[in-house]
This record gives C-alpha cells, structure tokens and sequence, in this order.
C-alpha cells in the first residue's frame, strides 16, 4: 500500500453516532488526503423513528458545533436548565431535595441537552456524505494484518486500510477477534426507558429520584407529544423485577410510571412502550491493537446514572481524530503505534475514572440500609452548600474540566 498522504485509508466499523462523529472529524480535516468508509448494516435503516433521547453534555454540544451539525439539531433538542435530586422510597409522599444544580456551566452554556438518538444519527450521516465519506450499509465480517496495513472483510469483498477503527457497539465482534480482554461485571439492573407526555411544562428540569432498587431520572424533552410536553424517563430496576414491569399492559404500566414520576407534572401517557437495557460496567484491557483502535462502547460501558456513557464515545472520537489529523499532517502513518499510543493515554485513565465514579454512585444510591441512606442525605446535603464544590462536579459532568481534546473545547482540528 502506497504510504503518500493522498492514499491513507481508514476504515470505521460501526455507524452509530461515536463512528459517524469520527468519521466526520477525519474528513473534514483531512479532505482528500485519507479515504474514510464508515461501514454498519444500520445505514441502510431510516434513523429518524429512533425516540431514544441522550443527556449531550457540554463539552460534546461543542463538538458537534465544531463539526457543523448542531445548528440542525438545536431545534429539537432541549437544554437542561436546572437539576435537582432527591432519595426516597417509591411510596415516600414527600420526596425531598437534596441537591440542586443551575443548568448553565458557563454563560449561555447549559450544563446538557437532550437530543433524539435518531435526529442525531441522521445529521451526523448526511454530513459524512457531505464531506465525501463512504458510507456502506455492510457489516464487516473480520480482519487480517498484513505488511503495513489490515485487510478489511466485507460481504462485497476485502479492502486494505491503515487503520480499522472498532465502534461496533458494547458487545464488538471486533474487539472480541482481536483478543482484547474485558474487565466488567453486570449490575443486575436494566434501565427501563420510555417517553411520557405530560400536561405540564417541565421547565427544563431534570430530576433524578434516588429510589431503593436504583436511580429513576426524568430528562425534559423538546415540546411535543399528545400532551404538549414530554419527558424521557430512566428507571433503573432490579433484574428481577423486569420481566413482570414489561409484561403489563399500558394502563399498568403509566400507573407504575404515575407511582413514581408524581402528578407534578399533570396527567401523564406513556407516548412509547417501555424498551429494557441491561445494564453493566466494562472496559477494554487496551483501547488499541495492531492497527485496530476501539471507540465508544466497543471500548467501555459505563452505568447511565449520570448519562455519560455516549459523552464518553465522543470525547474517544475527538481524542482519535486529533492523533489522527496531527500524524497525517506531519505526512505520518495515521495507523501507527504512535497514534495509537496517544490515543490510549488520553482515554483510557479518564474513561476508568468515569467508570469508577459511576460504579460507585450506584451502588451508594442502590441501596436502602437506613445507616447509608443517612450518611448519602447528609453528604448531598454538604456538597448542596458548597457552591465551589458544585461548580467542580458540574463542570467535571459537562467534560469541560481539564484539557481535552480541542474539537471539544469547540475548536477545529
Ligand atoms: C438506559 C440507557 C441510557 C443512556 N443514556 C445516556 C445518556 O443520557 N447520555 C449518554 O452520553 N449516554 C447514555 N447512554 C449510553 C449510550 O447509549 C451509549 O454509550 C452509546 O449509544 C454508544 O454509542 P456507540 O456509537 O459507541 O455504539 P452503538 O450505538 O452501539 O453503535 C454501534 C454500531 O455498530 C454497528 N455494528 C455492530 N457490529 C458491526 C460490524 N461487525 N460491522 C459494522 N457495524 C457493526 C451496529 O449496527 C451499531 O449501529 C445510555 C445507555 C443506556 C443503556
């Protein structure tokens, strides 16, 4: 394979939104100088019916801005305003405020948006079309190494790369064939997630509800829905308790919803049908192989107690893109093991603290013995009167704290 810059290729196993993100970063940096196919048997899908909603933190609303696609998204999406958080018990009549947070980290920067998963995706893939990435409705079957390049299989045949990037979701194929190992244990939990329609506005409120079998978060959405206003739940539950919640009939189910959501809002309806994920925590022994690097859930998978696991896939995909677009400026191979060394020490420690913290906020929360439930109340209670410390936690769930990759402090590559 010729090593002239106009000839790097990369391909991108997995279209969700860290692979259509990357690919995207690469192309619009490098332009014709790099070949980037973004291959996943979901692009020959329509997005757009896809209603679930992800928390967009700060530091990531800014990357997309970077890469052109927020203006198309704003529209829809909903800024958080303010959160407030509480721990009780589901038939507790007065749930109390432990903790609030004002939604702006920065002037006229909310904290988080909500966005609609299928909105995003579909933004993303028009703009890669835009910038000439090859985007192609096939799964890739495997790899082989070979001098200076990896050989790429898909059902049309086999294309050599200098990189095979591997976004392919929490249960990576890819990762699997390359022999990396996994770290990670299950939660045994699912988080239940659903849209509800409610009479009133939420104001951009979230609340997250800190309930015996797990945390129960309620995520303004953008107005809309049969009611005028709605809001993305996600309630984590015992395993156990799972198959029983989904075999109810609606009726059933929104009165469940309605037992924990409150009537705060006004009458509610469930707009979808509850979807169940279980829910685990696991990372990649390496985020990098012979010419393989693993991105977003393909590389880790956090608990969704702080809405963190997407924010994480592109802080990865900015943090690649830039190792990526340094070497290959500099006329370097962008398959490397230099690039693939900056890239691992730059995700690997903060992705493990993420997980870390979120590991340990649910089991603390999880969990009604009476000693922990009053040791957690007062230390929310502490951290509530601390404004600098607030500040910490909310800038650190923003992604804006410390350095970063540069697309998400909003600059170019
Ligand atoms: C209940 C819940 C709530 C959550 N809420 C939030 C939130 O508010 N904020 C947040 O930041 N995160 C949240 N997350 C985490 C978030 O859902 C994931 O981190 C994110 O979707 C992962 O994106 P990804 O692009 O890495 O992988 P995926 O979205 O899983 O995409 C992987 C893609 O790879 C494709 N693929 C698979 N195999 C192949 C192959 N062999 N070849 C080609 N393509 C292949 C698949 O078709 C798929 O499109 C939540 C998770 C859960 C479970």
């Amino acid at each position: 394979m010729s090593s002239s810059s106009a000839a790097w290729r990369i391909v991108i196993a997995g279209g969700g939104i860290a692979g259509l993100s990357l690919g995207l970063a690469l192309a619009q940096a490098l332009g014709a100088g790099v070949a980037i196919t973004v291959c996943d048997p979901a692009l020959n899908r329509d997005p757009s019916g896809d209603r679930r909603a992800y928390a967009i933190a700060a530091g990531a609303r800014k990357m997309l801005q970077a890469l052109g696609v927020w203006a198309g998204i704003e529209p829809g999406a909903q800024p958080i305003l303010d959160m407030v958080i509480t721990d009780s018990r589901v038939g507790d009549p007065v749930r109390p405020v432990f903790l609030t947070f004002a939604g702006e980290v920065e002037p006229g920067e909310p904290f988080a948006h909500m966005v609609e998963s299928g909105a995003l995706v579909a933004a993303l893939a028009a703009a890669c079309r835009a910038a000439g990435v090859d985007l192609r409705p096939a799964a890739v079957a495997g790899f082989a190494l070979e001098a200076e390049a990896v050989r790429v299989e898909l059902p049309e045949g086999a294309i050599d790369a200098h990189l095979l990037v591997a976004a392919d979701g929490a249960r990576s194929r890819l990762r699997e064939m390359a022999a990396i190992g996994w770290i990670g244990w299950s939660y045994s939990q699912s988080g239940i997630v659903a849209t509800i329609a409610h009479e009133r506005d939420h104001e951009g409120r979230a609340v997250e509800h800190f309930l015996p079998s797990g945390p129960f978060a309620l995520l303004p959405l953008a107005p809309g829905g049969a009611l005028g206003h709605r809001t993305s739940i996600v309630w984590t539950e015992r395993e156990e308790n799972v198959p029983h919640l989904l075999a109810l009939d609606p009726e059933d189910q929104r009165a469940e919803v309605e037992r924990r959501f409150g009537l705060q809002l006004g009458a509610i309806a469930l707009e979808t049908p509850f979807r169940a994920h279980p829910l685990a925590f696991g990372i990649a022994r390496r985020f990098c192989a012979e010419r393989l690097a693993l991105l977003g859930d393909a590389a880790h998978v956090i608990h969704p107690i702080a809405g963190q696991g997407l924010n994480l896939g592109l802080k990865d995909a900015a943090a690649l893109a830039e190792a990526i677009v340094d070497a290959a400026r500099l006329g370097l191979d962008p398959g490397g093991a230099e690039v693939l060394g900056t890239y691992e020490r730059a995700r690997r420690f903060d992705t493990f603290s993420m997980g870390v913290v979120t590991d340990g906020l649910n089991r603390l929360f999880s969990n009604d013995a009476l000693p922990l439930r009053l040791l957690r109340d007062l230390g929310l209670g502490v951290v509530d009167r601390m404004p600098a410390l607030k500040r910490f936690f909310i800038r650190e769930a923003a992604g804006l704290s410390g350095e970063g990759p540069r697309l998400m402090r909003g600059e170019g590559l």
